[in-house]
């Protein structure tokens, strides 16, 4: 059976205009399940009972199980059971200017990105888009407050499961759903460009990041194998999209002992991205136990980011969250066994 945290309000609608009720029921039960959050339909006061059955018939209304939070001081994370028992992570982030959730999109991933602990197991399933709903949702009622940022950064490939993707944002930005702007939500993904054309031609104003890592195409090869089949000449398709979209983008580039980081990649890295509207975003590569890539020395990160910087190109160096608990990026894992 269907969740009802996956369908859109469109789709909602017409469910009650097939069913011959009037489609503003789908903004009263958007109300009951996103404001007033309640955990049976047998709540909704404002529907007759008829209606209600034939919802209950059609749809469930189960949160995710939560197996176990574990807590620092700026992070949290989540391991969540889904129905078919397979489990995802989401990781929150304190912030000075509010909090984020990274939450999944797919359980596994079939990138293969050679440094990424979460790509060691191949994809399972995508996560329904009431799946990637249920992750803000919990955690917001674990914490007792309303989440400002979203990042799509968890394990899985967005792009690789776009349709849901996109309805979790309908339903996540919708003003009656979560309501949270498309500013405030940011999708990562490793290059896949006709996923990036379609998203292009998306009314919203969500953030898109690229996950880059490298500076040249036999390097990104040699560390991401979505390369062979998107290579740089991606560039050409983002340069299109910040034309049509005029939003800037963030290239993420992890920063990989004796791999990525020596001086000559800064500046091919600058030359590459040298007039584009977009934010370079400097990783310190977090190390994990099954895999030998080393983090870059902090030196090199430095000089990397000077380079960068004096080219005139906007750099930062990302401020690390989680690597304790093993939430930082490239450490959430999906494998039953290992958690
Ligand atoms: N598949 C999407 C979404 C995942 S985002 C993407 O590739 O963008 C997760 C980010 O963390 C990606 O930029 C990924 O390359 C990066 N990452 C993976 N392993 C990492 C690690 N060990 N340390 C730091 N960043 C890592």
């Amino acid at each position: 059976m269907k969740s009802i945290y996956g369908m859109t309000m469109e789709k909602l609608e017409e469910y009650f205009l097939s069913l011959g009720e009037k489609k503003f029921k789908a903004t009263q039960i958007y109300e009951w399940i996103y404001q007033k959050r309640i955990k049976s339909f047998d709540e909704v006061t404002n529907i007759k009972k008829t209606v209600i059955d034939k919802l209950k018939e059609d749809f469930t209304i189960d949160r995710l199980d939560t197996l176990k939070v574990e807590r620092d001081v700026e992070v949290c994370k989540y391991l969540f059971a889904l129905n078919d028992n397979e489990r995802v992570e989401s990781v929150l982030m304190r912030h000075d200017y509010g909090t984020s959730l990274c939450i999944s999109s797919q359980v596994g991933c079939n990138m293969g990105c050679r440094f990424c602990e979460s790509g060691r197991l191949k994809k399972v399933r995508n996560l329904e888009s009431s799946e990637m709903v249920l992750q803000i949702l919990q955690v917001e009622e674990d914490i007792h407050e309303r989440i400002s940022h979203v990042v799509i950064m968890g394990i899985g490939e967005p792009f690789d499961n776009y349709d849901n993707f996109v309805d979790f944002i309908k339903i996540v930005n919708n003003p009656k759903g979560i309501a949270l702007g498309s500013r405030h939500i940011t999708v990562s993904t490793c290059g896949i460009i006709p996923k990036i054309r379609e998203f292009a031609t998306l009314p919203f104003q969500v953030n898109l990041a690229i996950s880059l890592h490298a500076s040249n195409d036999t390097l990104r090869s040699s560390i991401m194998p979505i390369n062979k089949a998107y290579p740089l000449k991606l560039m050409e398709t983002i340069k299109e999209y910040i034309n049509k979209t005029n939003r800037r983008v963030t290239f993420e580039y992890i920063m990989l002992d004796g791999i990525n980081d020596k001086l000559e990649n800064a500046v091919e890295l600058s030359n590459l991205l040298s007039g584009m509207n977009c934010y370079i975003n400097l990783i310190p590569y977090n190390e994990t136990n099954n895999i030998g890539y080393k983090r870059s020395k902090k030196s090199t990160i430095l000089k990397f980011y000077d380079i960068i910087k004096n080219r005139g190109l906007n750099v930062t160096i990302r401020k690390e969250f989680g690597s304790k608990i093993s939430a930082a990026c490239g450490q959430l894992r999906s494998k039953k066994e290992d958690l």
